[in-house]
């Protein structure tokens, strides 16, 4: 089995054709490892590799990684769907946060982020597939989401998540990502001072960096396959 620092040097390997391949520079695509039920000490080890920015789904499961890795210094992103009652370890814990879809999360996170922290990086979950999709706000609905996101102390808004329906469908999971794209495109056309794509896994990345990602969320190319023993806990 390939070691979990072989497997990242792949997983950037990839990402580096892709965006060769598209003309885009690979250092403006950032490799974030999605860490959920692996152990500390994998997440130590991909550390050890040179990663420095995991992903996290679950919110109890991720404080205790982060407190036991604290003496590292790692950025973690907030990747899961958010519950009202859980945004507070969230806003005290982590750098970004990727999957709001409503504003009571956003007003909720940004007054429970901890005054003397950074500001809170987010991104809004934006549902691209339509009905296939239940999480992500509705591409009409998103300019006023935007708008009001926009004027919360404490996070800074950095641009759009999305999680298209897995398909191995090459010409749709292009679609899906160009649609996000052009979402952006047009929030920045609008004036807002957006950068961040955060789009692509696994097994759609290269489409996902072709078509203007600067965040992809990578979890069982580097770790292996998931079990969910903790999933009750989430
Ligand atoms: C688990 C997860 C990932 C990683 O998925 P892989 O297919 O293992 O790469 C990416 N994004 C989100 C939101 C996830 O929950």
């Amino acid at each position: 089995m390939a070691t979990i620092s072989d497997a990242l040097q792949a997983a950037r390997k990839r990402i580096d054709n892709a965006a060769r391949g598209a003309a885009r520079d690979p250092a403006l695509v950032m490799l974030l490892a999605v860490s959920k039920t692996f152990p500390a000490d994998a997440v130590r080890q991909a550390w050890q590799a040179g990663q420095h920015t995991f992903g996290e789904s679950y919110v109890q499961e991720a404080v205790e990684k982060i407190a036991e890795l604290k003496e590292l210094p790692l950025e973690w992103h907030f990747i899961g769907p958010i519950q009202s009652n859980k945004t507070r370890p969230i806003a005290e814990s982590f750098a970004w946060v990727h999957g709001i879809d409503r504003l009571k999360i956003a007003e909720r996170l940004s007054a429970q982020r901890p005054v003397g922290l950074p500001d809170l990086q987010v991104c809004l979950q934006v549902n691209v597939s339509g009905e296939a999709s239940k999480s992500g706000v509705a591409p009409r609905e998103l300019a006023a989401l935007v708008a009001a996101v926009s004027t919360l102390p404490r996070i800074k808004l950095r641009g759009l998540m999305a999680i298209p329906e897995p398909t191995a469908d090459r010409h749709l999971q292009h679609r899906r990502f160009a649609q996000l794209r052009e979402l952006l495109t047009q929030l920045q056309a609008q004036g807002y001072p957006l950068d961040t794509l955060s789009m692509g896994m696994s097994d759609d990345l290269e489409a996902a960096v072709a078509e203007g990602a600067t965040i992809v969320r990578v979890g069982s190319a580097i770790f292996g396959n998931r079990h969910y023993p903790n999933k009750e806990n989430a």
